[in-house]
């Protein structure tokens, strides 16, 4: 189990088991999405907004 700060709201988000690389979980604070960079060392960041698609 592992501990990290939300880059979004400073949370901590607690992790039960290790995360997948490239997984997206929510932040159960902040309800931001975010996306697991790496494993070793865990680094977080907000998932990148999917954007509406814009046609053409
Ligand atoms: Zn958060």
């Amino acid at each position: 189990m592992s501990v990290q700060a939300c880059p979004e709201c400073a949370a901590d988000v607690t992790f039960a088991a290790a995360p997948e690389p490239n997984s997206l979980f929510e932040c159960g604070e902040c309800r931001g999405e975010l996306e697991v960079l790496s494993v070793d060392p865990l680094i977080i960041a907000v998932a990148p907004e999917v954007e509406e698609d814009w046609g053409e």
